[in-house]
C-alpha cells in the first residue's frame, strides 16, 4: 500500500491508524526471523500515538499530511528515550536524549515510528553484512543482501514493514539498497533537511531522505522533512524546492555509467531508455569525464572525516567504555579496540593516514581537487540538460560474502552513487525490472536544488514504464 492510498482509506474510515499500526507490527512477527530488518521494536510508544491520532480524527481535530502512516527509521536517528546504535556495539546501550530533527517533523505530521532498523556499523557499508547485530537479507530473495549502508530501511519497506522509511546517504546508502530491493529511494541536494541527531559518517557528505513506493510518496516525505533549522547550520531554505513537479525537457544519459555495464544488465536499461524515447523524451548520451576519479576520491574524502567525525567515541562521554588498568590512553584504544567493527577501524586508520602530515597533500587535498572536478562536469552537463539519467548500481543484489572477503570489491558496488553526494546535487533511484526475478534501479540525477525536476521526472517515468516487480514471497 502507499502512503497516498493509506491516507484515502484513512480518511474514508475504511481503516484506523491504530489498525495500520497492529498490522505493521504483525507483519514484524510474520516476516522479520527470515528478513532481519528490524533492532528495536516501539510497539508501546507507536500504538499509543495510533490511539492518539485515530482520537484526533474522530474529534475531527486539524490532521497532519501522515496522520496515522506507520514508519521505520534507520538506526542512526535520535529518538528520545529510545535505543540508537548506529549498528555499532559501541552504542549497544545508548539511549538517545532528544529527537532529530526530521524524525520530529514526520511525527510532527501525524506518522507513527513502529522501529528502529537495521544498517551497516556507523552507515559504513553496502549490504548490511558490517552491522554488529548481523546481516538483514533480501525480501526478494533472502539468499541475497538487501544493499546498504541502509539495507534494514529497504528491506522492512519491500518486506511489507511499514509504509515508508528514512535512511541516511552518503555515498549511496539510500539508493543502492531501494535498488537492490525493488523500492524507490531519495538521496536529496546536501542542506536539504536538517541532520540534527543523526549520527554523523562525513559531514561533506551526509544526506537523510526516505524509502517509499512511489515518487509521489517520496516527494511528499522530502516536502515534509526538507527545511532551515538553527541546529544544522549546513541546511538551506527549501521554498518550492519540491512542491510544482515539473516534467524533464533535455535529458542526458551518463555514457560513463552505462558503458561498463554487464552485456545482459546493459541491455535492461537500454530497453528502458528505449520506452522513455517513445514516450517522448529525448534522450542525449552526454560524457562525464571526470568520474572515474569519483569512486578513488569518495574512498579518500570519507574515511578523512569519518577518522574526525568518530573521535568522540572515547569511552568516556558517552557510548560503551571499557575498564582498563592503564592510563587516559591505555583506556580509549581499550575502548576502541574492542567496540568498533574492523570495517569502521579500517576507515579510521585509513582516514587518519590520508590527514597525517606528511600524505595530506598527496591524498587528502589531491582527492579535494578531484572532488572539484566531478563536481565542474555535472556543472558543464547541467548547463545543457535539465536530468541525468543512468543506473543506480553496476548489478543487481549480489549475494552473501560475494563483496565481503574483499573490502574494495564491496567499494565498487558504489561506483554510480558517489558521485552525487560529492557534488551534493538531488538523486532518485526507481525500481525496473532487472535481468532475473531481481530488481535493478533508474537513477535520475538533477542540479543542486532541483527536486522538482528530479521528482518531475520520476513521476512521469513511473507513469510511462509501469513497473511490474515478481511478488516478494516470504
Ligand atoms: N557504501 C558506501 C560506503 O560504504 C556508502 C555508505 C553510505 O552512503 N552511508 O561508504
Amino acid at each position: 500500500m502507499t502512503i497516498v492510498e493509506a491516507l484515502a482509506r484513512l480518511e474514508r474510515g475504511e481503516i484506523t491508524a491504530v489498525e495500520l499500526t497492529q498490522q505493521a507490527l504483525a507483519r514484524i512477527d510474520e516476516v522479520d526471523d527470515k528478513v532481519a530488518a528490524v533492532l528495536t521494536r516501539l510497539d508501546d510508544r507507536a500504538l499509543a500515538a495510533a490511539a492518539a491520532s485515530d482520537e484526533k480524527r474522530k474529534n475531527g481535530e486539524a490532521l497532519g499530511r501522515l496522520e496515522g502512516i506507520p514508519f521505520t527509521a534507520k538506526d542512526m536517528f535520535l529518538v528520545d528515550g529510545v535505543r540508537t546504535t548506529a549498528a555499532s556495539k559501541m552504542l549497544d546501550n545508548f539511549i538517545a536524549p532528544f529527537t532529530a530533527t526530521a524524525i520530529k517533523k514526520l511525527e510532527a505530521e501525524g506518522a507513527i515510528l513502529i522501529a528502529t532498523v537495521n544498517q551497516d556499523e556507523y552507515a559504513h557499508g553496502g549490504s548490511t553484512e558490517y552491522s554488529a547485530y548481523g546481516p538483514s537479507k533480501n525480501p526478494r530473495d533472502i539468499g541475497r543482501v538487501p544493499g546498504g549502508s541502509s539495507g534494514g530501511s529497504a528491506a522492512a519497506l519491500a518486506a511489507g514493514i511499514g509504509l515508508f522509511s528514512v535512511g541516511t546517504d552518503t555515498g549511496g546508502s539510500i539508493r543502492q539498497p531501494a535498488a537492490y530491493c525493488g523500492v524507490v529511494g531519495v538521496k536529496p541536494t546536501y542542506g536539504l533537511i536538517s541532520r540534527f541527531g543523526v549520527v554523523a559518517m562525513a559531514s561533506s557528505l551526509d544526506v537523510i531522505g526516505p524509502f517509499a513506493h512511489t515518487a509521489e510518496d517520496a516527494a511528499l516525505l522530502t516536502d515534509i522533512m526538507a527545511g532551515q533549522d538553527e541546529m544544522d547550520a549546513t541546511t538551506i531554505k527549501s521554498e518550492k524546492v519540491v512542491s510544482d513537479v515539473v516534467s524533464p525537457k533535455r535529458v542526458g544519459v551518463v555514457r560513463e555509467y552505462i558503458q561498463t555495464l554487464d552485456a545482459d544488465v546493459r541491455v535492461r536499461y537500454d530497453e528502458v531508455f528505449a520506452q522513455l524515447t517513445k514516450a517522448g523524451w529525448e534522450l542525449e548520451e552526454v560524457s562525464l569525464p571526470n568520474l572515474e576519479f569519483a569512486l578513488p576520491c569518495y574512498y579518500v574524502l570519507t574515511p578523512s572525516e569519518i577518522s574526525s567525525n568518530l573521535e568522540r567515541y572515547d569511552g568516556i562521554r558517552y557510548g560503551s567504555s571499557t575498564e582498563s588498568a592503564g592510563d587516559l590512553e591505555a583506556m580509549y584504544s581499550a575502548t576502541r579496540g574492542k567496540f568498533f567493527g574492523p570495517e569502521v577501524k579500517r576507515r579510521i586508520l585509513t582516514g587518519t593516514y590520508a590527514l597525517s602530515a606528511g600524505y595530506y597533500d598527496a591524498y587528502y587535498k589531491k582527492a579535494m581537487q578531484l572532488r572539484t572536478l566531478v563536481c565542474q562536469d555535472f556543472e558543464r552537463a547541467f548547463s545543457e540538460f535539465d536530468i541525468l539519467i543512468g543506473p543506480t548500481t553496476p548489478t543487481e543484489a549480489f549475494k552473501f560474502g560475494e563483496h565481503s572477503a574483499d573490502p574494495t570489491e564491496m567499494y565498487l558496488a558504489d561506483i554510480m552513487t558517489v558521485a552525487a553526494n560529492l557534488a551534493g546535487i538531488p538523486a532518485i533511484s526507481l525500481p525496473i525490472v532487472g535481468v532475473s526475478d531481481m530488481p535493478l534501479g533508474l537513477q535520475i540525477m538533477a542540479p543542486q536544488k532541483g527536486e522538482a525536476a528530479m521528482f518531475g521526472a520520476a513521476r512521469d517515468a513511473e507513469n510511462i514504464l509501469q513497473v511490474q516487480l515478481a511478488e516478494v514471497k516470504l
